[in-house]
């Protein structure tokens, strides 16, 4: 599919204004631009990662969604316009204070991982879990790729938010807190974090939010678990298989392959390394000039990067382009225009009072586990 093509496709949805659709990318950058010199340090401008180049371009900081909610954290800025998908942006209002506003450019760009988990299932869940094993101390933790209240339910009940780049620490505060862990809503993330702390195959369940019963569980299986998963995905990231890492060996016998661990945990075992986004990055930036990198995550990075380091071979893993983010990609420059020029008229990002305080401290506790 051209660029041309998606371009076109992310816009037929769009509900922006047509003359905002009909200006070109050069007329959309000049004004882009000119409200950023108009609101100086007032505006802040965060990228994700997988966005467009041309957005990324235009931000004032770029990075996963960890360091995103650090820098959100810290941020003076009275606007803030998150070039992100929904939660991402949602977790930037809870981190900032109340004199400060968080715009989403495209309010259509949800992630259906985090769709995956809703918090009717989460606690119908957690209620089969604490009749099941009253005994037990459970410890909830959220990805960051959930919404606001199923945040607030680990804060709530003595638990806190992860990243990739901190599931490993997060489970280790878990561990030190508890007797189970109950995270959600990516199997692969949790399997691989679980993966890497040494437990046991045996005592890894993974519960299947459609299934009535104990998420298809046998009461022993869960009164065995260490780590009870939430069965979500990422389909960005479950495109990638053992084959097109065994094909990219074959390929160029040198290479490198490093993977997110959104990944199933087949393609994480044959990878040379795994890690989120950032950790991806600086895999790539201290690679060897002439090194060739195959890279298993959201196709936007990859071209990024394949764009920055031009002494460096880098490829996307399965070898086409189908790992793209569509909701990542939805972000266009029309919506970034359209967004900055009508800030008094857009709905900007808004977490109910009620799970405020609760979603604050599990992303509180995910940020202090760091220091
Ligand atoms: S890449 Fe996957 S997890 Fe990330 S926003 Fe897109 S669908 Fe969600």
């Amino acid at each position: 599919m051209t660029e041309i093509n998606i371009q076109a496709m992310a816009l037929t949805f769009n509900p922006i204004p047509a003359n905002y659709r009909k200006m070109s990318d050069d007329e959309l950058t000049e004004r882009i631009n000119q409200k950023k010199r108009e609101l100086g340090e007032k505006l802040v401008i965060l990228t994700h990662h997988y966005q467009r180049r041309k957005i990324v371009a235009l931000g004032d900081y770029k990075g996963d969604s960890y360091a995103l909610s650090k820098i959100a954290a810290g941020l003076d800025a009275e606007i803030i316009a998150f070039c992100g998908v929904h939660f991402m942006a949602e977790a930037a209002e809870i981190l900032s204070s109340d004199d400060q506003t968080v715009y989403l450019p495209n309010p259509l760009a949800g992630c259906p991982m985090a769709d995956m988990a809703a918090i009717a299932n989460v606690m119908y869940a957690w209620d089969q879990l604490k009749e099941l094993v009253p005994d037990s101390k459970i410890i909830p933790i959220a990805y960051m790729n959930t919404a606001a209240d199923l945040k607030a339910f680990c804060g709530k009940h003595d638990g806190l938010v992860c990243t990739s780049s901190n599931a490993p620490g997060a489970f280790e505060w878990g561990f030190e807190r508890g007797d189970k862990i109950f995270f959600y809503p990516d199997e692969h993330l949790g399997r691989n974090t679980a993966n890497k702390l040494g437990i046991a195959r045996d005592q890894i369940a993974v519960w299947d939010f459609r299934k009535r019963k104990l998420g298809g569980n046998s009461p022993d299986k869960i009164k065995n678990a260490k780590v009870i998963i939430w069965k979500g995905y990422c389909h960005v990231h479950t495109t990638f298989t053992p084959d097109h890492v065994r094909m990219m060996r074959e390929r160029f016998p040198d290479v490198r392959i490093v993977v997110h661990p959104e990944c199933p945990e087949q393609v994480v075992e044959l990878a040379d390394a795994n890690g989120s986004t950032a950790f991806i990055v600086k895999y790539v930036d201290e690679a060897p000039s002439g090194s060739t990198i195959a890279i298993g995550t959201e196709i936007n990075l990859v071209d990024r990067m394949a764009h920055e380091y031009p002494d460096k071979k880098v490829m996307e893993l399965s070898g086409n382009t189908c790992a793209m983010c569509v909701n990542m990609y939805r972000t266009t420059l029309n919506d970034l225009a359209w967004c900055l020029e009508n800030l008094d008229d857009i709905k900007s990002i808004e977490v109910r009072q009620e799970i405020q305080e609760d979603s604050r401290k599990a992303l509180s506790r995910m940020l202090d586990i760091a220091k």
